[in-house]
């Protein structure tokens, strides 16, 4: 049976966004048709209060608000951060730690205080001083439960286990021997599968997608996610097609939307009266020729450096995406995602199909939404499903791509 999950994600704890209640973020499941949700910041010990008092064990590890259809898994987001040799700079990378259930996040929390680590805030760092200090920490997270999965998040990010921040040829140089226990990859809006697909490291793992969000809004929840083939709905059996590549389809943002797709400088920094792009071939000391300061290396042009064109891929199915809510205020031409009209018109559009991905899959979308909906904005649905979209120009410097359907 095939499962829409969508597991990352953070509670108001992780920073920067106020509250989210739980009963948002469940209908706004509904809304999208994401079927099983990570929690965000289970960790962190008022929000394992909080989900705890909250959410009702419905299946073996899934976890449901009282008569209510959405379920979720405990998740939380943890920051590694470790000095390796031969590396002038702290080596830090997120991961996503998936539970089966809540003792094991006790058992996780104890280890924490074991270790002296704060565990003061949604998104908590985990500290070594050195590569086997790590490695004995990831086994002894591991050991707490046969079923805590460990993910690399957002892999080529600045901050990802891959990007360019740290600069590591080989994740065995940060991992060693638990390497083997590393099963899965996120690959975050910043990447598709096609772009990581032939890096060596990266051939045999299982890629996933997931929204990251902070809120519970349309255009944020299910912004990027997974489709698993899946024996039951329960925590084992995710868990396993996680473990053994049973991946439906991927949704994934097109990358070229990405705040650091591309490796340049912004139009507004000192120095510079007009923006700087490079499509190809950046200056390898990565100095800026206007301004003179350093630029970030593009993911694009770090993932060519990490590839081997030899590599015979994987086959794996994904599809580039855009958020409805977001077709809909290209098409009508307003910028806000939550415009009354863009809601309005988002509202019709459920009355027609059950969920966002129902609509992302159907082939009759022209005839269901005939006459319901203007008629240019179902021509922009139509574009995007059939991939007829691109950023102009692509995201660089922390400036998103500018997007353009066809
Ligand atoms: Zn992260
Ligand atoms: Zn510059």
């Amino acid at each position: 049976m095939k499962l829409a999950v969508d597991l990352h994600s953070h509670s108001g704890y992780a920073g920067g966004v106020g509250q989210i209640e739980l009963r948002s973020v469940s209908a706004t499941m509904k809304l999208k048709g994401i079927d099983v949700f990570g929690t965000g910041d289970c960790l962190y010990p008022p929000r394992t209060e909080e989900l705890k008092t909250e959410l009702i064990e419905i299946e073996e590890g899934l976890f449901s608000l009282s008569n209510d259809s959405s379920r979720f898994l405990l998740q939380t987001e943890v920051i590694f951060s470790t000095k390796l040799a031969h590396y002038k700079n702290k080596t830090v990378a997120h991961h996503i730690i998936l539970f089966p259930d809540f003792s094991s996040i006790e058992k996780m929390q104890k280890l924490m205080q074991k270790w002296q680590m704060k565990n003061t805030i949604g998104r908590p760092f985990i500290v070594s001083n050195s590569q086997p200090e790590l490695e004995d920490q990831l086994f002894q997270i591991a050991e707490i439960h046969p079923l805590i999965e460990i993910i690399p998040a957002h892999v080529m990010t600045p901050d990802g286990i891959l990007g360019s921040k740290n600069n590591l040829t080989e994740i065995c140089e940060f991992y060693g021997n638990f390497q083997p226990k590393i099963h899965c990859i996120e690959t975050g809006l910043s990447a598709d599968p096609a772009m990581l697909e032939k890096i060596p490291d990266l051939v045999n793992l299982t890629f996933i997608s997931n929204s990251d969000c902070h809120s519970a809004a349309l255009n944020r929840i299910g912004r990027e996610f997974t489709i698993l083939n899946v024996e039951n709905t329960n925590y084992p059996a995710i868990i396993s097609a996680l473990r053994n590549n049973d991946v439906e389809l991927t949704t994934e943002f097109n990358p070229a939307e990405g705040r650091y797709f591309v490796t340049g400088h912004r139009a507004n920094r000192t120095g510079h009266e007009c923006e700087l792009i490079f499509a190809q071939n950046p200056p390898t000391d990565l100095r800026c020729p206007i301004c003179g300061k350093l630029m970030n290396l593009g993911v694009q042009q770090r993932c060519l450096q990490l590839r081997d064109e030899n590599i015979i891929p994987k086959p794996r199915k994904f599809k580039h995406l855009i958020p409805l809510v977001e077709v809909i205020a290209n098409s009508i031409g307003v910028k806000s995602v939550s415009s009354p009209k863009v809601l309005k018109t988002f509202r019709q559009i459920m009355e027609v199909f059950p969920s966002e991905i129902a609509l992302w899959q159907s082939d009759s979308v022209q005839v269901l939404l005939d006459k319901r909906v203007e008629q240019k904005t179902i021509n922009r649905i139509l574009a995007v499903q059939r991939g007829d979209f691109r950023f102009d120009p692509p995201g660089y410097d922390g400036v998103y791509g500018n997007l353009k359907i066809s």
